[in-house]
This record gives structure tokens, C-alpha cells and sequence, in this order.
């Protein structure tokens, strides 16, 4: 790294599940320093160390202990702004760090479908940026719903090659999907509860716009169609997806295997956060499982398997995703890297990276 500072960043909502993922990546970011960690009344003018229900299992950074918490709603100066608020909140505050003149990047859902805002997973639609490019320096950026993050990076190579039409797809997700507090106890042991509420809507709708193209300032959502069941299990972290698809041109398993094995192992090695590969495709039945696979890529590889033809539609695979890494904290970071990267943040990072420092594969 160059002697160059590393950019100032704020993380709003770093109490939270997602936020205590933020603050715990950023620790030693090579471009990004966390100087504002801020959060709702309930928390602000209190030690963050007092503040968080601290629920990782990594130990609470030594920055993060003592620095109070600041009021989410108040912008200050910084580079960026990465929101892991509720959405409700988010709705209401980001807007005021935009206007700031602050790039917000945010894993909420609050403005993900809003024409001008880049819903954006780098590796299937970093052209999305067109977007927010002579926009000035305050705007919003969002990475997708956990679950969709899964389920693009699984689509986007099929998509590209053979256009797809049609989706099932059925999910298991997280605990940790709900943030803190989250499903009570009573409810999810030894339980499965069907139904996340608005979670399906954002399976529907999320993947057709990330798979779209953008057209005179717009993105034209592509036309896939893709019918959602979720459902809440007993497992601490990882989404897993079962798939159906239909494709506009026929193929083969081993077709279809080979295009996913090339995407995978695309990777965008001037991103920090960038894994080697995005994709790990397994052989057999068993896998890929939440408790084996779900770390894979520093919880940044989407794992792939069973991948077979389907009596139904085409064809038919299951895919992993870590929900609050790749599918949240982590999605938001290779966000942030790639606005640095273009060119799109105040200031240029330190140095930008050669290789890749993604984890195992
Ligand atoms: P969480 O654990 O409930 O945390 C919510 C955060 O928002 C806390 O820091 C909370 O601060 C803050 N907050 C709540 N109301 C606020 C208000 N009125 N003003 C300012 N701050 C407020 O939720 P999470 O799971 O981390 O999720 C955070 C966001 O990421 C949500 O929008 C969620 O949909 C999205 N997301 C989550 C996941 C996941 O796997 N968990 C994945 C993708 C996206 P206090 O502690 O002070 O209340």
C-alpha cells in the first residue's frame, strides 16, 4: 500500500448484525478506515462496546469498543457512508447523507428498485454504475437482498449463455438473516417457519433488474420470471436456494456446468474483497451444506451443487450463499471498492490492488 491516507468511511446502523460484519471487515481495510459508527437514539452517545450485543465469532474490534456511538441521522464528512440500517430507518436517512454529498452504499432495501440507483453485484452488472457516473458526489447505492445475491450469481452465467426464462426457486434461510433480536427462540427450534415476510417479493422482482441493461439512463429489467417460497430454519449462517430453470435455448448438464465453472472463476482481482473465485461448483449429492461450505472465499464464494437436468423446466441446481457476508457487509465492501476503483468516490483509494487477497476457494 502506498502512504497514501485510507478514505474515510461511516457505518450507519454498526450495531446491528450486518453492521457488526461492517465494522469487524473494516478493521483492516486497506483503503477504508471506519471513523463514524453510528446507530438509532437507543444507541447514540453510549461506548459501542456497551451499545452492541456483540454476536460474532471474532472478538469485538479494539477501535470499535470504546468509540461512542454517533446519531445515524446527523451526516458528517466522510468518503463514504455504508448503511446497514433497518429499512424504515434507511429510508429516511440516507437520503439526508446523499444530499450530503455523500456516496451511500447500503445493504437495505429501502431505494434498491428506484430507477436511478445501482442494485449491483460487481461481478454480473458493474456497468450498472453508468447510473450514478456525472451524478455529482451524493447517491445511493445498494447491493441486493441476501438471498438474491445467491441466486443472480448463480443465474448470471446461464443467463448470459443461454437466456434465462423462468425461475423456482425455494429457500432455506439463516437465523441471522433477521438481524438481532430476530425469530424467537421458541418459534425456530427444531422448526422450520414457512414465509419471510417481503422476502419473496425481492426474490421476484431484484433478480430481473440486476440481469437487466441499462437503456437511456434506466435499467430495462430482463425478462425473467421467477416464482419465490422462503422459509425461516434453525442454521446460524447461509442461505441455501433450491432451483428450477428454464432457459431459451436448450443445453446440457455438462454445457451448463462448464459455463458456470468459467464464471466462477472470474474474479475482479483489483478489489480487496474480491474472493478468487465466485463461484465453487461441487460434485454428488450432498453438497454444498450450510455448516461445510458457507466460510468458502471468506464467506465471499457462492457454493454450487447438484446440478441436474430437470423433468419440470431445463435444468435444476442447489446454491449457498453467506447471508451476512457475500449476501450483506461483505457485498457492500466489493461495492465500495468498485465505486473507488472507477473513479466514483472524492478521493482515489491508497493503491489499487494486482492480485486478489480473496481467501480459500
Ligand atoms: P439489525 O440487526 O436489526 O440492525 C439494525 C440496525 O439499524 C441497528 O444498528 C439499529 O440501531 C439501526 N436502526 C434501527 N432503527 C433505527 C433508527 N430509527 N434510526 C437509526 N438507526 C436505526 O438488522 P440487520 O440484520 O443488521 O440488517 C440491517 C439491514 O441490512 C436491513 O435493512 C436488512 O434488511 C439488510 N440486510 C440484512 C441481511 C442479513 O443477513 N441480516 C442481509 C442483507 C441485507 P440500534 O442498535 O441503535 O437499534
Amino acid at each position: 500500500m502506498s502512504g497514501a491516507p485510507r478514505l474515510k468511511v461511516a457505518v450507519l446502523g454498526a450495531t446491528g448484525i450486518v453492521g457488526q460484519r461492517l465494522v469487524a471487515l473494516l478493521e483492516r481495510h486497506p483503503w477504508f478506515e471506519p471513523v463514524i459508527l453510528a446507530a438509532s437514539a437507543r444507541s447514540a452517545g453510549r461506548p459501542y462496546g456497551e451499545a452492541v450485543h456483540w454476536s460474532l465469532e471474532t472478538p469485538m474490534p479494539r477501535f470499535a469498543q470504546t468509540a461512542p456511538v454517533a446519531p445515524a441521522g446527523k451526516p458528517c464528512e466522510v468518503d463514504v457512508a455504508f448503511s446497514a440500517l433497518e429499512a424504515e430507518a434507511a429510508r429516511e436517512i440516507e437520503p439526508l447523507w446523499a444530499a450530503a454529498g455523500v456516496p451511500v452504499v447500503s445493504n437495505a432495501g429501502a431505494f434498491r428498485m428506484e430507477q436511478n440507483v445501482p442494485l449491483l453485484v460487481p461481478e454480473v452488472n458493474a456497468g450498472h454504475l453508468e447510473l450514478v457516473r456525472g451524478s455529482g458526489e451524493g447517491f445511493v447505492v445498494t447491493n441486493p437482498n441476501c438471498a438474491t445475491t445467491g441466486l443472480v450469481l448463480a443465474l448470471a452465467p446461464l443467463h448470459r449463455a443461454f437466456g434465462v426464462e423462468r425461475v423456482t426457486v425455494t429457500t432455506l434461510q439463516a437465523i441471522s438473516g433477521a438481524g438481532y433480536p430476530g425469530v424467537a427462540a421458541m418459534d425456530i427450534l427444531g422448526n422450520v417457519l414457512p414465509g419471510i415476510p417481503g422476502e419473496e417479493a425481492k426474490l421476484e422482482r431484484e433478480a430481473a433488474k440486476i440481469l437487466g441493461k441499462v437503456e437511456h439512463g434506466a435499467v430495462k429489467p430482463a425478462p425473467i420470471t421467477v416464482s419465490a417460497q422462503t422459509f425461516r430454519v434453525p442454521v446460524a449462517e447461509g442461505h441455501l436456494l433450491s432451483l428450477s430453470v428454464r432457459l431459451g435455448r436448450r443445453t446440457t448438464v455438462a454445457e451448463a456446468r462448464d459455463v458456470l465453472e468459467v464464471f466462477g472463476r472470474s474474479a475482479l482481482p483489483h478489489l480487496p474483497s474480491s474472493p478468487a473465485r465466485c463461484l465453487r461448483l461441487f460434485e454428488g449429492e450432498s453438497a454444498p451444506q450450510p455448516r461445510r461450505h458457507v466460510g468458502l472465499g471468506s464467506g465471499m464464494t457462492v457454493s454450487i451443487g447438484r446440478l441436474r437436468p430437470c423433468p419440470v423446466q431445463d435444468l435444476r441446481l442447489v446454491a449457498l450463499v453467506h447471508n451476512t457476508l457475500r449476501g450483506a457487509a461483505g457485498g457492500a465492501l466489493l461495492n465500495a471498492e468498485l465505486l473507488a476503483a472507477e473513479g466514483l468516490l472524492r478521493r482515489a483509494p491508497p493503491r489499487p490492488l494486482e492480485s486478489s487477497s480473496g481467501g480459500a476457494t
